[in-house]
């Protein structure tokens, strides 16, 4: 393949996580990202084993292995009684069935172990304050010109820019994203400030009447994670500001005391307005198309937007290398091994919110059924997700 540039909007997970595998493939790579910084929010998110399979893909198990944490079990307890709902031994559960791990992550060091790879390739340009405004394509590449006059030209663009993506709305044109009306709390405190009583070396979820909250370490265990989730009609965009602990606590009021003094513990939330949008088949338009959320934004209730992104990236580099050059060959080819599992994924995350969130008979049958399975039974009903993809075979 001879070397082409690509254009990448979005420096997030999964541009960066794009650019690193084209630029190993031998494209020259121009990542525009609208931040002063390459930068993530300090959050945790959960890494399914079959984003760890893409790690491994990516030659990335090392570094992540580094920042990692593995929990040993995932936990769902019903937040009012404090009963365990459901419990999987992931530690060990997930290599013996699915070859991979289950563990969780900062984004920072996520964004971090690909922005450093993406460094080492002299192939990839990142720029800063690089918001694209508009492209244009014609038959022989696209041109991009970003906010400040700059312009650029390249064999093909892709848009990882995100949920509010505008290179989505050039191509699929299906306006704001659907707000959900779920309202995400998110906080990382040093593990060294959480009470010993109030510390789990799990993921656990407490699940609750139209609320849940999960925490768990990470960093090797030397931070602790929070999200607290509950739904409110009151916020009607998605932004990312503070959150009010008054309201927490009161969507909190029932829960069992330690959950109460688990959030009590937190002063400064930051706050998510949780919104996806419905599953399309076409988001590539000749030499343009997209990835990650712009793509297929789900809500978090199955923890895999991240995943998808770093999957769609690999499967993205793997249809480029085998349709020769021919972008637009490329990208249908991509698209149509990825929209059905990507929307699988969207639907899916909003029936997991429902059954987190169930009360009343609904409630009570979810702890019977699942107190009466194995303990890895809802794990196994994953299978269609956690055993991920192989980009190669996907494509045959
Ligand atoms: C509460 C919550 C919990 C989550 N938990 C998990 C989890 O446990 N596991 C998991 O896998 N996923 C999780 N996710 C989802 C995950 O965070 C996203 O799916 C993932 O970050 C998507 O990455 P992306 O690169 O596609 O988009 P983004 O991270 O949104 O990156 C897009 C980038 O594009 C830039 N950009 C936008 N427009 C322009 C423009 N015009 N020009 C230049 N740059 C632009 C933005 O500044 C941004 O840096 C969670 C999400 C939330 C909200």
């Amino acid at each position: 393949m001879t070397q082409q540039t690509v254009l990448i909007c979005g420096g997030g997970i999964g541009g960066l996580a794009a650019a690193l595998v084209l630029a190993r493939q031998g494209h020259r790579v121009e990542v525009f990202e609208q931040s002063d910084a390459f930068k993530e929010v300090g959050a945790g998110i959960q890494i399914g084993p079959n984003a760890f399979r893409m790690f491994e893909h990516l030659g990335l198990t090392g570094a992540i292995d580094h920042v990692a944490y593995y929990p040993r079990n995932l936990c769902m307890r019903d937040v009012r009684t404090g009963e365990i709902v459901a419990q999987v031994p992931v530690a060990g559960v997930a290599k013996a069935t699915y070859g991979y791990p289950y563990g969780v992550i900062y984004r920072v060091d996520l964004h971090a172990v690909l922005l450093d790879a993406c460094a080492t390739q002299p192939a990839v340009g990142l720029y800063t304050k690089a918001k694209v405004e508009r492209f244009t394509q014609d038959g022989d590449g696209v041109a991009v010109t970003l906010a400040d006059g700059r312009r650029f030209r390249g064999a093909a663009l892709i848009g990882a820019d995100g949920l509010w993506s505008s290179v989505r709305q050039a191509i699929v044109g299906d306006g704001a994203p659907r707000v959900s009306g779920h309202i995400a709390y998110r906080a990382v405190l040093p593990a060294s400030e959480v009470p010993k009583h109030l510390f789990s070396p799990d993921v656990v979820l407490w699940g609750g009447e139209k609320t849940h909250l999960v925490h768990y370490p990470l960093r090797r265990g030397e931070l602790y994670n929070l999200v607290a989730v509950f739904h409110s009609n009151r916020y009607e965009e998605g932004w990312n500001v503070f959150g009010d602990p008054h309201e927490l606590h009161e969507r909190f009021a029932d829960a069992v005391g330690p959950v109460r003094e688990l959030l009590g513990k937190i002063q400064t939330w930051k706050m998510w307005v949780l919104c996806d949008r419905e599953p399309v088949r076409n988001w590539s338009q000749g030499r343009v198309t997209l990835l990650g959320d712009a793509a297929h934004p789900m809500l978090q209730y199955l923890a895999q937007g991240a995943c998808m992104a770093i999957e769609d990236a690999a499967v993205l580099g793997a249809a480029l290398r085998r349709a020769d050059d021919d972008f637009a060959a490329a990208f249908q080819e991509y698209q149509r091994v990825r929209y059905l599992r990507t929307g699988r994924v969207q639907l899916t995350a909003r029936l997991y919110g429902d059954i987190y969130h169930a009360s009343g008979v609904t409630r009570e049958l979810r702890n019977r059924m699942f107190q009466s399975g194995t303990e890895s039974a809802g794990f196994a009903g994953l299978k269609w997700l956690y055993e991920g993809v192989d980009p190669e075979s996907v494509l045959a």
